[in-house]
């Protein structure tokens, strides 16, 4: 199931950069002939409490009442506790759709919680919706949020086409990382070459022997900001790089460069044409 295979996407995707907090919610908002039995009881429970939502609720409360059920706000919260849940409104087709998830979910070993209180806010997801939530940064805890929509494609000019898929916040990634202390532990994107260079104009060569390694498939940095050879050197070590060259005068002329292999402390000898 394809849903299953988004949500084990990002999963893998949390447990790789240590991220093993995080609480995964699922619900299933059905398809649009379930939801407009659902919208109906929903909106009918919800009229006799306008007067107890904020205003924001209120102006939502006829274009989309789902998104009621998202308020943050204490007396929103109150009120839609105890409103009609979609779970209930399902078709068969979309209940069964639901069961086979959470199968799915537990056959993977993907631990979840079912809340109908998800309805991720926008018209377009069909059955399926999840979020990722850490409880590290309060209220608006949701990582990475997702889920089915299956009538999208069709609805902007393209040929049906069912689809699920996720979005994610990276301030709010980044966030969670840091109030867990795992952004120095999150992996690094090693770096293949960094040349560095003894001034201006073995810059500009530096910029010329990036783009050449780069087009050899190497991830190259250079200098960009006109830092001494030493803090270039620091620089280097700080980022991972495997190798670092350094261009002088002499580089440019004679195009023998030296190749410090950082690890090993190496450093080797070779022309432009054996880089
Ligand atoms: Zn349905
Ligand atoms: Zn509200």
């Amino acid at each position: 199931m394809a849903d299953v295979e988004v949500i084990s996407l990002a999963k893998r995707f949390f447990d790789t950069i240590g991220l093993e907090k995080l609480t995964l919610n699922i619900n299933s908002i059905g398809c649009p002939k379930c939801r407009k039995v659902y919208n109906e009881a929903l909106k009918q429970y919800l009229f006799e409490h306008l007067k107890d939502m904020c205003p924001t609720c209120n102006s939502r409360f006829e274009k989309n009442p789902l998104r009621i059920l998202d308020c943050k706000e204490e007396k929103c919260k109150t009120v839609t506790a105890k409103a009609p849940v979609v779970l209930d409104y399902l078709c068969d087709e979309c209940k069964e759709h639901f069961e086979k998830l959470k199968r799915g979910l537990d056959e993977v070993g993907i631990k979840y919680v079912v809340n109908p209180k998800i309805v991720r806010g926008l018209d377009y997801y069909t059955k399926t919706v999840f979020e990722f939530v850490s409880d590290a940064i309060g209220a608006q805890g949701t990582v990475c949020g997702g889920g089915r929509y299956d009538s999208l494609v069709e609805e902007v000019g393209g040929k049906p086409t069912p689809a699920v898929g996720f979005g994610m916040g990276l301030e709010r990634l980044l966030i969670v990382l840091e109030s867990e202390n795992l952004l120095e532990r999150a992996p690094k994107e090693a770096v293949d070459y960094y040349i560095g260079s003894m001034g201006e104009k073995e810059a500009d060569y530096a910029l010329k022997l990036a783009a050449s390694l780069r087009a050899k498939g190497k991830s190259v940095e250079t200098d960009l900001v006109g830092r001494s050879v030493k803090a270039q050197m620091k620089y280097a070590d700080k980022i991972g790089a495997k190798y670092v060259i350094i261009i002088g005068d002499d580089e440019i002329k004679s195009k023998i460069f030296k190749v410090k292999d950082m690890a090993s402390g190496e450093e080797k000898t070779v022309s432009a044409d054996e880089l």
